[in-house]
């Protein structure tokens, strides 16, 4: 099929190749996690990704309702995606849209290959994602937030899922588009894998590229995915360091008689 000839009603770049929010094109959005961040979940984890604010909350493994969900062999891993009605620019219903539902399911098919499902026969994993602000790949944020919940659980993974897409704006292939890049582009192209076992669990694609300019995107957002994984990795690291700290501040008071 012939590409349209798409030319996008804002500048998203200028002369020197630099976005409206200065990044260069394959920088990534300043990305901030954390763990453990709701004491009623079994785990938790918050993503700032740009402007995009997303928490996910992990619950189980627990008993699965209704039970004829349950699958005799394996965990039910259901994720569910929502935005919270004040998140995008114009109101969102509360209803659950279709996007809503669908991404729920990608988020989903993202996370099952890295969890160890089996070990759990006939009970849920539940993990909810509630987008508090959006500006664009709040399905890649997801997947790397409610990975690190996962993790977070001490449910057993096989490896963090760490999300990132390429896209293409003003005819260049850039990494991380936001909200504007994404709607004023001509393509988004999702991403999300396992590094260390080098799998990848998703990837979609919106709008229209090349061959040459796919595998460019490609190479880009896996590159993006590295990144977000080394940041998911040392979050993780810094969350048993400071635990092993207060073991040990504990047994050094009880060893002082305090
Ligand atoms: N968006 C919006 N209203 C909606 C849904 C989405 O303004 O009801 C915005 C939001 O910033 C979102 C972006 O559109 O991040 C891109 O949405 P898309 O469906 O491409 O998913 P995402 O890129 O967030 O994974």
């Amino acid at each position: 099929m012939e590409e349209p000839h798409i030319i996008s009603p804002i500048k998203l770049l200028n002369e020197d190749n630099l976005r409206l929010d200065k990044r260069r094109l394959d920088e990534i959005r300043p990305i901030k996690l954390e763990v453990g961040v709701l004491s009623r979940a079994d785990g938790s984890a918050y993503i700032e990704q740009g402007k995009s604010k997303i928490l996910a909350a992990v619950y189980g493994p627990r008993e699965l309702h209704p039970r004829h969900l349950a699958q005799p062999d394996e965990a039910l891993l259901q994720c569910i995606y929502r935005m919270a009605t004040f998140s995008v620019e114009e109101r969102k219903s509360p209803a659950p849209s279709r996007r809503e539902t669908e991404l729920s399911k990608v988020i989903t098919e993202s996370l099952a290959p890295a969890v160890f499902l089996k070990y759990y026969p006939r009970a849920s994993i539940d993990v909810y994602i509630q987008v508090i602000q959006a500006d664009g790949g709040t399905r890649c944020s997801s997947i790397t937030a409610a990975s690190l919940a996962l993790a977070d659980a001490g449910i057993p993974l096989r490896d963090l899922v760490a999300a990132c897409a390429a896209g293409k704006i003003d005819g260049k292939i850039a990494l991380d588009l936001n909200d504007m890049e994404d709607k004023s582009g001509q393509a988004d192209l999702p991403v999300a894998m396992m590094p260390r076992k080098n799998l990848i669990t998703l990837i979609q694609m919106d709008g229209f590229m090349n061959k040459q300019e796919f595998v460019e995107a490609y190479e880009l957002a896996l590159k993006g995915c590295r990144k977000i994984y080394e940041m998911q990795r040392e979050v993780l690291i810094q969350k048993y360091i400071s635990i092993q700290e207060e073991f040990s501040e504990e047994e050094n008071e009880q060893d002082n008689g305090g």
